[in-house]
């Protein structure tokens, strides 16, 4: 018998949701509960400066709105230290944690290697340094993980095959910073994995993680889970759409619409439907299928929008 399935939905409630967090969200409960799987909220406020508990009430509310029930909500990662330190001692156990004292303007200087894309690559400069070099920094660094010459690869639901060498493509990577906190890699491999999801449903701007996540999966003991990174929404100008475009968050759009309208308009935008007529998001997973879900990034320009966009 293949394991039950569960979904997940990892908000920062650091805003109100925009329009791109809730078509997420959807696709997210959609794939869960076509097959009759579960559904996991989880808040992830690493960045406590950022984000509050009342953001996150004002999501769990919005999702209510919506009718995108969850069967359980795990700790917000913000309290979840210790869990985390456990996992931090495991990667210590295995000889693979460093202390690194570089800092943000020597990681990000025009010099600093880069890949074509931008992306960039840590080259292992603080690798190999002696104890006392490390006592001549006196203060306190952020610890990376030593990544292998090998290649990660999966097949993504919607973006097919995907694959990375982290030692060329990403390079050692940051776990916990200088001042303590650990990083979204490690807590959400951990909360993931510990919490038994069996698939990540999330924005295509976190294709690239996935390969981290599943390096850290290996060592730690957990299987990886099925991935589908759907396409992101862009503002007209080509930029993501993002918590700034507040005619597009969670209260301009609940002033404007029903929940049976925006799930319909969405579901459309998503490729689901043939028209955006009002719909439930019960209805939406009775026929919900990954073959007929676009994968581009959705452009506001697009028609598909018109009938988010009016009045
Ligand atoms: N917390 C992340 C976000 O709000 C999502 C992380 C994930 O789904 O893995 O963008």
């Amino acid at each position: 018998m293949s394991e039950p399935v569960l979904g997940r939905f990892a908000p920062t409630p650091s805003g109100r949701m925009h329009l791109g967090n809730v078509f997420a969200c959807l696709l997210a409960w959609l794939s869960a509960r076509s097959v009759g799987g579960g559904f996991l909220l989880r808040m992830e406020d690493l960045d406590t400066q950022r984000t509050s508990a009342e953001l996150g009430d004002i999501i769990r509310e919005d999702l209510t709105w919506l009718g995108l029930t969850w069967d359980l909500e795990t700790p917000a990662q913000s309290t979840r230290t210790a869990v985390y330190d456990a996992y931090f001692e495991k990667l210590e156990a295995l000889g693979l944690l460093y202390p690194c004292y570089c800092t943000r303007s020597l990681l990000h200087s025009p010099n600093a290697p880069h890949l074509s894309d931008g992306t960039y690559v840590y080259p292992g400069t603080c690798r190999d340094l002696t104890e006392s070099e490390r006592a001549a920094f006196r203060r306190a660094p952020a610890w990376r993980v030593r990544v292998p010459d090998r290649v990660w690869s999966f097949t993504d639901r919607l973006q097919g095959p995907y694959a990375q060498n982290l030692a060329t493509d990403c390079g050692d990577f940051v776990v916990r910073r200088a001042d303590g906190v650990y990083v979204y890699q490690l807590a959400v491999t951990v909360d993931d994995g510990l919490a038994g999801v069996t698939e990540v449903v999330r924005g295509s701007d976190l294709l690239s993680s996935a390969p981290r996540q599943m390096y850290l999966q290996s060592l730690f003991g957990f299987s990886a889970p099925a991935y589908a990174h759907v396409p992101m929404l862009l503002a007209p100008d080509g930029r993501r759409l993002s918590k700034r475009d507040g005619d597009l968050d969670m209260s301009a759009l609940r002033r404007r619409m029903k929940p049976e309208v925006l799930l319909g308009a969405l579901g459309y935008t998503a490729g689901l439907m043939e028209k955006p007529e009002a719909v439930s998001a019960m209805e939406l997973a009775r026929d919900f299928s990954w073959d007929r879900v676009r994968k581009d990034d959705i452009s506001m320009d697009s028609a598909v929008f018109t009938p988010l966009c009016g009045g």
